[in-house]
């Protein structure tokens, strides 16, 4: 029975991903996400609901569009199986609970983040509200976490904007982003997260460097590294922590 409430989750995520897709294109242009059809944006043509099944139709058409053969960005199939399996990690990690339905939002709004902060290098402040609201609906649930939030939402933020001061280094997004975060998943999960993401990123930086496609001072988006690492720490930073503490 289990299974197939773990295939339901994984379709729901895909159904849902397909949404994000439109959330990261109209979001940042002020259009609506919930009106207007979805259409090729070579041709115009309307898309059929076969033609928008998640990650299926995309594979079925070979990345095309059916009638004037463009090519549809990678993007849609990307976000749809990637929003499916996080839901299906969160499910699998934290059960049928309140709190996972927190968490699979919480991994929504990171990830049209990301598509945003890639596409414009700007992240919308209605999406650090989002995450805002979460911190508070996760508060209500669970009382006892306010202190680790509240340190949470100072930990990272504080430093960061001092740096910012005498630096250029991180931007108002990023800031904001790791202070709602620190509130939502608490000090410690955030500060194993933003671990991630510098490691992550600076190997990124690193690659790109040496494919000389980035020189030293090259600005890259850093909310999809923050993204990143804040969705790997609240899936499993309790057994990193945990793995690490036990090698002393
Ligand atoms: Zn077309």
């Amino acid at each position: 029975m289990d299974f197939l409430w773990y295939c339901y989750i994984f379709l729901i995520g895909s159904i849902i991903g397909s949404f994000l897709n439109v959330c990261i294109l109209r979001l940042p242009t002020g259009e609506s996400v919930v009106t207007g059809r979805s259409h090729c944006p070579h041709c115009n043509h309307t898309l059929s609901f076969a033609e928008m099944i998640p990650v299926l139709s995309y594979l079925i058409l070979r990345g095309r569009c059916r009638i004037c053969k463009a090519p549809i960005s990678i993007q849609y199939p990307l976000v749809e199986a990637l929003t499916a399996l996080l839901f299906l990690g969160a499910a699998l990690r934290f059960g049928f609970t309140p709190y996972t339905l927190l968490l699979c939002i919480f991994f929504c709004v990171l990830i049209v983040l990301s598509g945003i902060d890639l596409r414009t290098m700007e992240i919308p402040d209605i999406l650090h509200l989002w995450i805002l609201g979460l911190s508070l609906a996760h508060l209500l649930l669970s009382p006892s976490f306010f202190r680790e939030g509240i340190i949470g939402f100072f930990l990272l933020s504080v430093p960061m904007l001092l740096l910012s001061l005498v630096t250029d280094g991180f931007g108002g997004g990023d800031i904001k982003l790791c202070a709602v975060c620190g509130l939502f998943l608490g000090f410690r999960l955030v500060l194993i997260g933003f671990f991630i993401s510098c490691m992550t990123a600076a190997a990124t930086g690193l690659l790109l460097m040496l494919r000389k496609k980035a020189g030293g001072k090259t600005a890259f988006a850093f909310g999809p590294f923050l993204s990143f690492g804040f969705i790997l720490s609240a899936l499993w930073g309790d057994v990193l922590l945990n793995a690490y503490l036990s090698l002393f």
